[in-house]
């Protein structure tokens, strides 16, 4: 391969809709060399998603003029760590495949798979926010609240899996029955209580009226709506209670918040009075921030599954 390509890092986020890639230079100097995407067409089944991933493969391989050693690959849900197929992947069609052995077979290269909020997590910590303002940071939790709630956990520049593959999973603890029933087949889950369509489901009962929670913020400030207030009153309330598990078991050196829910500011204010309140020591010093990569984390953070470590 050109010298350019030696050391680079390469890899894939395999979401819903999109599938995308990028080259990145190396783990020191993480330039962006290439970038593209493709449609899914999940909806056209799981060859379908093999052959798309293999398309996009191609054309990085036709762009460096060479084949990588490793590409690190983030997904919905996780590769059971046993048993080697998938599980708990929004993308249902694929649950229960080996997508490991599969793609690996097809693509011919070695490959890791990791949980995206554990490619969050490990982009935020190697080349987005924690990098940058928190370097000494060592244990790094990351999460992402948008439509689901999901985590991850990063030591030493590295994602934690755990022995089910499920370690970080924060979403789908158990909050607040209030929450009602989860698609995970339990009840009161984080991400029944302080997702962004739960909070949407909860102002609707409050007010008798559906907004989305753009809005529902807006009506808040204003002060003019008080089951908007009730509405992010529940989203800090609850938020607090949440990350107090996260910190009383793990006290990471740094919280990133990622997603759509993640950034409402009263999370950054209110939210961190309520996270005080419940962990299990006098004063909070854990910094809990917004994440600096944007939407690019999930594909980054794939790169630096192949270059665990350096
Ligand atoms: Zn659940």
């Amino acid at each position: 391969m050109q010298s350019l390509f030696k050391e680079s890092l390469w890899g894939i986020d395999l979401g819903g809709t999109k599938i995308e890639g990028v080259i990145l230079k190396s783990a020191q100097e993480p330039e962006v060399l290439f970038r593209n995407r493709v449609p899914t067409e999940a909806q056209k089944g799981y060859e379908q998603i093999l052959a798309q991933t293999k398309k996009l493969v191609d054309m990085m391989c036709a762009f460096a003029g060479g084949r990588p050693k490793f590409i690190g690959i983030g997904t919905p849900g996780v590769s059971d760590p046993m048993l080697g197929t998938m599980k708990n992947c929004n993308t249902v069609v694929m649950n229960g495949k080996p997508m490991k052995r599969d793609l690996e077979e097809k693509l011919g290269i070695p490959i890791e798979l990791a949980n995206d909020a554990n490619c969050f997590a490990l982009a935020e910590a190697r080349m987005g926010v924690v990098k940058e303002k928190f370097p000494g940071a060592r244990v790094v939790f990351g999460v992402i609240m948008g439509t689901g709630v999901g985590g991850g956990i990063v030591v030493d520049g590295k994602p934690i899996s755990g022995l089910h593959g499920i370690a970080g999973e924060w979403g789908h603890n158990c909050l607040h029955e209030t929450g009602g029933p989860c698609y995970c087949g339990r009840t009161g889950c984080v991400e029944t209580v302080i997702s962004g369509p739960s909070l949407e489901r909860f102002y609707n009962s409050e007010a008798g009226s559906k907004k989305s929670l753009k809005e529902i913020v807006t009506l808040a400030a204003s002060g003019q709506d008080t089951a908007a207030q009730r509405t992010m009153a529940r989203l800090t309330e609850y938020f607090g209670l949440g990350l107090s598990v996260i910190i009383n078991i793990l006290d990471p050196d740094v919280i990133v918040v990622g997603g759509g829910v993640g950034n409402i500011d009263l999370l950054y204010d209110r939210g961190i009075e309520s996270v005080k309140k419940y962990i299990f020591n006098n004063r909070l010093e854990t910094p809990i921030v917004k994440p600096s990569l944007g939407d690019s984390a999930g594909v980054f953070g794939a790169a630096f599954l192949v270059n665990r470590s350096d």
